[in-house]
Parts: structure tokens; sequence; C-alpha cells
């Protein structure tokens, strides 16, 4: 059997493909709490025939099963995350979420059905396996601390040499297939700085330490760290994303502040001198006006480090399986993924497959009310599924 006819069997699967989609689509999970989801992709794996599934595989309701071939060889992993985001969605459709507040606002449920799509199609082709299948649909992509690095400690890559996953873009042209050579996202840290001043009259400012004009020296000040200290080919972000402080009344100066903001970095070092400089500089503004502060930084998921020699495999693979203009390197990403977890336990590479219909240029971004994806991308994205199968399992 060849790629080909791989192929064509997963085009005539389309239509259920997308039904299984919009079923994800209307009926959402929050991370953590994807009960009705696990039990709809265990069924669907049952369906297949597929007897090798373990449930609960983690900190939730993570998902690991196996096809295995008739032949020796290799095992690689396949992963598609299955969590919905606390997010209203404002899209209207047939299969709009019928759970205000929670929303597929990234595109899981179409990981998941491509994912599915893919199991359908070689579950029934055992005998044209040269190695082992594990297909890996995991919980709680988008909240701390994941669902990944969990699975991994239950040993879900155990007899695994190597683990693929593929994320859609909606702003990305539909069908291209992007690759990175290696960093693929960012250290996504967190960090709450809470200032303490001395409140008072506003009308006395003499006789406090003003907590808000403390923290706006802090913000402007460290906009220095990643413009003046941070090695400029290693890339750095420092965003505040809140401030709180005073606000009751137009008399009364602040007695505290408090910051909000997100550190994303590529390299360690670079990752260990924004922390440091944070705290350093924070701690110093703050008491030069007799103020203290109190961080809170909280390590989130590390970066997406893909492996070069696999991914010069996987590339050779993609431009032979699809027109060559559909096949492309892309910049890192700064964002988030806990699927860096996987690729720091065995070697692999993550790929993203573009959703946005073609012509489109308005396109809204992953996590907002009015994301939508190109339904399409989920047959390309299991056809890539499909390709790396092929390529390292084909004897
Ligand atoms: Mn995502």
């Amino acid at each position: 059997m060849t790629l080909e006819q791989w192929k064509q069997e997963l085009k005539e699967n389309y239509e259920e493909t997308v039904a299984w989609r919009r079923h994800m689509h209307a009926h959402p999970e929050p991370s953590f709490e994807e009960e009705e989801t696990a039990r709809f992709i265990k069924g669907k794996l049952e369906s297949f025939g597929i007897d090798d599934i373990q449930t609960d595989v983690g900190n939730g309701h993570g998902i690991v099963a196996k096809i295995k071939g008739s032949h020796p060889g290799p095992t690689i992993a396949l992963r598609a995350d299955f969590d919905a985001l606390r997010v209203n969605e404002e899209v209207d459709s047939p299969f709009k979420s019928t759970k205000p507040g929670v929303m597929h606002a990234c595109g899981h449920d179409g990981h998941t059905a491509s994912l599915l799509s893919v199991a359908k199609v070689m579950a029934k082709r055992q005998e044209e396996l040269h190695g082992n299948i594990v297909l890996i649909h995991q919980h709680a992509e988008e909240v701390l601390p994941g669902g990944a690095k969990s699975m991994v400690e239950a040993g879900a890559l155990k007899e695994v040499d190597y683990v693929f996953g593929i994320h859609l873009g909606s702003t990305e042209p539909l069908n291209t297939v992007y690759y990175n050579w290696q960093y693929g996202s960012a250290n996504s840290d967190s960090f709450t700085l809470k200032i303490q001043g001395k409140g008072g009259h506003g009308a006395a400012p003499h006789d406090t330490h003003d907590a808000l004009t403390v923290g706006t020296q802090i913000v402007t000040n460290l906009q220095q760290i990643v413009s003046r200290m941070t090695d400029p080919v290693k890339p750095a972000v420092l965003t505040f994303a809140g401030f709180q402080s005073g606000g009751e009344a137009y008399n009364i100066i602040a007695d505290t502040t408090e910051i909000k903001g997100t550190v994303r970095t590529l390299h360690a070092d670079i990752q260990e001198l924004v922390e440091g400089k944070l705290k350093s500089m924070s701690e110093h503004i703050a008491a030069a006006y007799d103020a203290t502060i109190d961080l809170i930084y909280t390590r989130g998921y590390p970066a997406i480090e893909n492996t070069p020699e696999v991914v010069e495999k996987v590339q050779e693979s993609l431009l032979s399986s699809f027109p060559e203009e559909e096949v492309a390197e892309v910049k890192e990403s700064m964002g988030g993924e806990d699927f860096a977890y996987f690729l720091k336990d065995k070697p692999g590479a993550f790929l993203r497959v573009g959703a946005c219909p073609p012509g489109k240029t308005d396109a809204y971004p992953h996590h907002h009310p009015k994301f939508e994806i190109d339904e399409r991308s989920l047959l390309r994205s299991g056809e890539v599924f499909l390709t790396l199968i092929d390529t390292y399992l084909q004897g």
C-alpha cells in the first residue's frame, strides 16, 4: 500500500472528520474538565478496532492508544490536544459552542478530529506497518501545569522513539505546512509584582510613599531590560499586562500597586537574566522611594526545541508529499506550548498547518472570541501525520 492510498482513504473520511470536529466544537470543555471529550475520543478509537487504550493518563483525562505494526520497527508518537478555553464564542454557526464562556478558540477540536481520522485509516493497516504508532490525545494544554508533563511522567513516551505534534494556525494560509529547525515556542513565564508603599492624603504627598508613582517608574525603567541588557540576537519579551493601584477616590495616595505580566525567551541564559533583573531593578527602584516589593515569578512551559536531524528528514518527506510552495520554514513563535515537554523527553518535531481560507485577510488570532479555522486544514494535518507514518514505519 502506498501513502497515496492512505491519503485517498483519509479524504473519503473527510465529512465524518468534520462532523467529529463540529461535535467537539459545539461541546467544548475547559482544561482539566474534559471528561465528555475524553469519552468521545475513546469511543471513536474503540470503534476503529483499537484495543490498546489507556485512559486518565497523567494529571487529567489524557489518553494513550497504540496501533501495533505486524513488522518490527521504530515507534512514533502522534499528539493532539483536546481542551477548550474560557472564552465566550462570538462566531455564529450551526456548531457554535453550546456552553456560555467556553470555546474551542485554539483549534484543538481540529487537532483531535484530524488525529482520529488518521487513527481510523491506520487501525486496519497493521500488516503494512514496520513499527508502531502511539496516539497521544492530550488534555489540558492551555492551563498550567498542563497535561503534557504529567503524561510523560506517566510513561506515555516510554517505548517511543520519535514524537510529533501539529498545531493549526488561523492566520496562516490553508494547507501550508510549517517547520522550525530548532525553537518552535518560547519559555513562557508569568509574574505578579506587589509594591508596598505608604498611602495617605492626596494633599500631603510628603507624608506618603506613593505606590502608584513607584509602579510607573518600574514599568518605565524595566523597558531597558530588553532594549539594553539582553543579547539582541537572542529574543526576549517583557510585557506588563496589568496595573492596579488606588482608584477609590481622587484625593487618596495609593498604598499598594500590583503589576502582572509575562516574560518570553528562547535561551536559558536570557530567561535567567530577565528574571534576575526584573527582581533587582524593581527592588532598587522601590527602595529609592522608600517602598518595598514582593515578586512572585512563575516559570511556565519551556521552549519547544525541535531535533534538527529529525526536522531534516521530515522536511524532505514533506517536500515529496506536498507541493513545494506549501512547505515552509517559519520563525519561532514567542507563544507557549506544552508539547515542549514531549520534546524534552524524546527527539521529534512540532509542525504547524495553515488554516486560513484563501483570500481572507482579516482572520482572527487564536484565543479570540471570533477565532475560526478552515476545516479543510483537518485533511492537510491528517496528511502530514500519514506522511510521518510513511517516513518512519514503511520499513
Ligand atoms: Mn493551542
